[in-house]
């Protein structure tokens, strides 16, 4: 792992918003997924650290697949991006800023990836978290990776923000919004009314809860890294700081 200290110049207007309306649709949740958020925000909430653990192995996975793609399509990396993942901790807007310069997800992907369960994983998770006693759940989390889910132990609110690279398929792709909250069981995807901000890959923006705030601190997103994403990340990691 290298982490590395980037200063962050101002955020300005590049925060992830709400839909404008009428280009939005809106989805139900698979009920598994349903009741693994209730499992996420009810039960686990003493291992709340794990979301970073998780959104980095994301990023890292996105990262990897589209290292893979390139082998085959040399067109993919033919841009001047990085393969790198960025942490922004942005203390005015409450919010954790996670971007990764991957694979990306278009609207499609971003709908059944993030609103379906489609992981056995995951469903073993449920059965045993269900069977279990509610104190056991947490010893779970060790043997099956909570995932994109475990957003929820720190936010009210999350923006998945997403661009696929462009292909033969889809040579001119537009960057697309997933959005939920904490309690609804309903999310929504619209084109991002920023356009075109990322370039290629996927910012998730954390809505940090109000007890969540802690959060922001540079010093712990660092302990937090270095201890549970050090051996496992393959990318060069930046976190930004005012200082
Ligand atoms: P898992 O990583 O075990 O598949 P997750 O809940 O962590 O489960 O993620 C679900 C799916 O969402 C992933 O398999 C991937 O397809 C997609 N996904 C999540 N985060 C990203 C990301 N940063 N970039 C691209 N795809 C992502
Ligand atoms: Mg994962």
């Amino acid at each position: 792992l290298t982490l590395r200290l980037a200063l962050l110049s101002l955020l300005s207007s590049a925060l992830a918003q709400d839909a404008p309306g009428a280009t939005t649709q809106k989805h139900e949740f698979q009920s598994d997924v349903a009741r693994l958020r209730n499992i996420v925000i009810n039960s686990l909430y003493s291992h709340r650290d794990v979301f970073l653990r998780e959104l980095i192995s994301n990023a890292n996975d996105a990262l990897e697949k589209l290292r893979i793609t390139s082998l085959t399509d040399k067109t993919v990396l033919n841009d001047p991006l990085n393969i790198t993942i960025k942490l922004i901790p942005d203390e005015h807007g409450g919010r954790v800023v996670i971007t990764d310069y991957g694979i990306g997800m278009g609207p499609e992907e971003l709908s059944t990836n993030l609103g379906t369960l489609a992981k056995s994983g995951t469903s073993d998770f449920l059965k045993k978290a269900e069977g279990d006693a509610p104190g056991d759940t947490s010893s779970l989390i060790g043997q099956f990776g909570l995932g994109f889910y475990s957003s929820f132990l720190v936010s009210d609110k999350v923006y998945v923000a997403s661009i696929p690279h462009p292909s033969k398929a889809n040579p001119n792709p537009t960057q697309h919004v997933f959005s939920s909250v904490s309690d609804e069981a309903s999310f929504e995807i619209y084109p991002d009314p920023r356009g075109n901000t990322i370039g290629r890959g996927t910012e998730i923006t954390l809505v940090l809860k109000e007890d969540a705030k802690d959060y922001l601190d540079e010093a712990k997103i660092r302990a937090l890294v270095e201890k549970h994403s050090a051996f496992s990340t393959s990318y060069p990691i930046y976190l930004f700081t005012r200082k």
